[in-house]
């Protein structure tokens, strides 16, 4: 038991020291971090128990792609600064570095789809990332993939202020999306720790559960609609407004989660619930974990968000 606390004090303690000298990731500070990442130790990516190689087929970028990028996006939307790099090929939780060379800014859809038709016709692999928040390496290149960055896509394009309907591009903060909505009457109907810096596209494309998710539910049903770039530069646009959709083949829901692996999600239209005239927070000592449940199924169900559980262990681990 002993050794058990010391072992659990010891991981604390460096999860803590590394959240502290962590610096922000919000898009706007994103320019002047120069961190030094090379001093964590970095995972190999597998799949199983096999290491995953380069796949040759893949092209590599050269003189001839770049040029016909900064055709499409112009000069500064086409990065290859090895300092921004730096920091785009790394995840947030430094455990997964990649190598890309480029890391393209696209400012609307239709970048977007010039970008991904032209990476399918010169085999050129590409990865989307949102805020980099991720927490399992989705958003890093695993190789020397074209980093394709929504940050540039951050407008509001429409509120209907009778339903809550918000229509957006996938690269607003999250934070930023919940603070114009407050203003308005309304909520985001998700929240998480890394609000000020991830994207609702990041959020839709990992399906985040997050701090509201008791209260509002998954995204699968939060989300109304979605504009998304398919891997080949084909728009698709599901981006429906209407509440009660009860049409079958619900395709929009294929992306929700996927990770970018089915496309880039360039808009979003999501149901947002109205504001609550105060919050409350309670923490309360059950004397066991089925006393815990009998809370949670009683009649507070109905107005809380969030029921995390800490085990008395845990506690005890922080006072020592
Ligand atoms: C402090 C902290 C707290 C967190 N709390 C929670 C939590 O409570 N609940 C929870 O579920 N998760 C949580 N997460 C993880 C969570 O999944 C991400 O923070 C967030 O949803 C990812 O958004 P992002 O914009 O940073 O996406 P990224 O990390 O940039 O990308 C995530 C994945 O989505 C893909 N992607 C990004 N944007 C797009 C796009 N526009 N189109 C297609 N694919 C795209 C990327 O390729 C990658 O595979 C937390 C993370 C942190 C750091």
């Amino acid at each position: 038991m002993e050794k058990l606390r010391r072992t659990s004090q010891r991981i604390l303690t460096n999860l803590y020291s590394k959240s502290l000298t962590t610096p922000p990731r919000s898009t706007s500070a994103y320019s002047g971090i120069n961190r030094k990442v090379n001093k964590f130790h970095y995972f190999k990516r597998n799949f199983g128990t096999k290491i995953i190689e380069r796949n040759p087929a893949f092209s590599s970028i050269n003189t001839e792609d770049i040029k016909h990028f900064k055709e499409i996006l112009g000069d500064k939307n086409v990065i290859q600064d090895e300092d921004r790099l730096a920091t785009a090929n790394v995840d947030w939780m430094r455990k997964y570095k990649g190598s890309s060379k480029l890391l393209l800014q696209p400012k609307s859809t239709q970048e977007v789809s010039k970008i991904l038709g032209y990476c399918n016709s010169r085999n050129l692999a590409v990865v989307p990332q949102g805020g980099n928040t991720g927490l399992v390496g989705g958003s890093v290149p695993v190789f020397d993939e074209v980093i394709v960055t929504l940050g540039s896509m951050n407008k509001i394009i429409s509120l209907d202020k009778v339903s809550g309907i918000l229509v957006c591009e996938a690269g607003c903060i999250l934070e930023n999306l919940d603070s114009f909505l407050i203003n308005e009457g309304f909520i985001m109907p998700l929240d998480l720790g890394a609000k000020g810096s991830c994207q609702i596209g990041g959020n839709v494309s990992t399906n985040a559960g997050g701090l509201r998710f008791v209260r509002y539910g998954s995204l699968h049903g939060s989300i109304l609609g979605l504009e998304v770039v398919q891997a080949n530069g084909t728009v698709l646009d599901m981006l429906g407004t209407l509440r009660k959709d009860n049409t079958g083949y619900d395709l929009k829901q294929l992306f929700i989660g996927s990770e970018g692996s089915l496309g880039i999600i360039t808009k979003i239209s999501i149901l947002t619930p109205p504001r609550l005239s105060s919050t409350n927070l309670a923490f309360l000592a059950c004397k066991d974990y089925s006393s815990c449940q009998v809370g949670y199924i009683s009649d507070i169900l109905r107005i809380i968000s969030l029921f995390p559980y800490v085990a008395y262990l845990s506690l005890s681990l922080f006072r020592h």
